[in-house]
């Protein structure tokens, strides 16, 4: 059963700032429903990793309320009402705190008192969600950019949080490697429908894979809408770079069949191979 009439995150005229510096949010306000899809987009330093960091209680608004799944965020119950939330960030290697990718995955696990006998089994269990089962004694540093966010996707759903944020955590990953993190995210929400998702990105790509998208511009939101509402004068205002895919696919229109199926870079390579081999 999916639950998108529950609210799973609620910012109530949130406004913030870093210490000594101007208004980086300015009374933004948005809900966002347990099992929703939403494409988190603005140009750099509009303020989308603030905004996942006031959700998951690593900051404090200067004013304003946060809910999590109803419940008011305070100072006492930000580390609880935390638990329900993993946040993803670009480079993993400033999350991993152990020396194996098997103590990675324990780690929160120890946290949050699992009995040990069962410890083994859940870790295996994630490893092999993920395709790193056969890398549990290895070092998280040595591993590649994908498995590395493999690895933090493995210790996420070990503790099955409620709420999952990717903060561009496929920006630095290689066509293959983002496409193997997204089928694992794909996996994930079969799994479980009341699976939050919140990617929080630069770029458009795959946009209308989303519920809804909310663009951030000028410490305000500028957009919250599903993505069939967005169009080329939104995104220019946003100065969001239109993806390299799109633009080709728009100049192919009327050239090509298939192209309503192509969603994302991937989708048209694999397009165009399958033309080059009918020629
Ligand atoms: P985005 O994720 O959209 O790139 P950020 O939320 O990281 O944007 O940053 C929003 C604004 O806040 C930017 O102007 C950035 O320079 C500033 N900022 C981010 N982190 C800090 C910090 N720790 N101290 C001071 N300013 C910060």
């Amino acid at each position: 059963m999916e639950n998108k009439n529950i609210s799973a995150i609620k910012f109530e005229n949130i406004s913030f700032s870093y210490p000594g510096e101007k208004e980086c949010l300015n009374d933004i306000s948005f809900n966002i429903n347990s099992g929703e899809k939403v494409l988190l987009l603005g140009k750099n330093g509009s303020g989308k990793s603030t905004i996942s960091k006031l959700i998951d209680g690593i900051l404090k608004p200067n004013s304003g309320d946060i809910y999590i799944f109803n419940n008011k965020m305070n100072d006492d119950n930000a580390p609880t009402l935390r638990e329900d939330i993993g946040l993803i960030f670009q480079n993993p290697d400033e999350q991993f705190i152990c020396s194996t990718v098997k103590e990675e995955i324990a780690f929160g696990l120890e946290n949050r008192c699992v009995d040990p006998k069962d410890m083994k089994d859940i870790i295996l269990d994630c490893a092999k969600k993920v395709s790193m089962e056969n890398y549990l004694e290895s070092e998280p540093s040595n591993l590649s950019g994908g498995q590395k966010q493999r690895v933090a996707l493995a210790a996420f759903i070990a503790l099955s949080p409620k709420i999952l944020i990717l903060d561009e955590a496929t920006a630095m990953l290689d066509p293959k490697g983002k496409k193997d993190v997204e089928n694992i995210i794909v996996q994930m929400k079969k799994e479980n429908k009341d699976l939050t998702i919140i990617k929080i990105s630069h770029e458009m790509e795959d946009f209308d894979l989303y519920d809804r998208i909310i663009i951030v511009k000028d410490n305000k939101i500028f957009f919250n809408d599903v993505p069939s509402k967005l169009n080329l004068e939104i995104i220019n205002d946003a100065k969001i770079n239109i993806p390299f895919y799109f633009e080709i696919v728009k100049q192919l229109n009327s050239k090509v069949n298939g192209l309503s199926s192509v969603k994302s870079s991937l989708d048209l390579m694999e397009l165009l191979c399958q033309l080059k081999l009918k020629n």
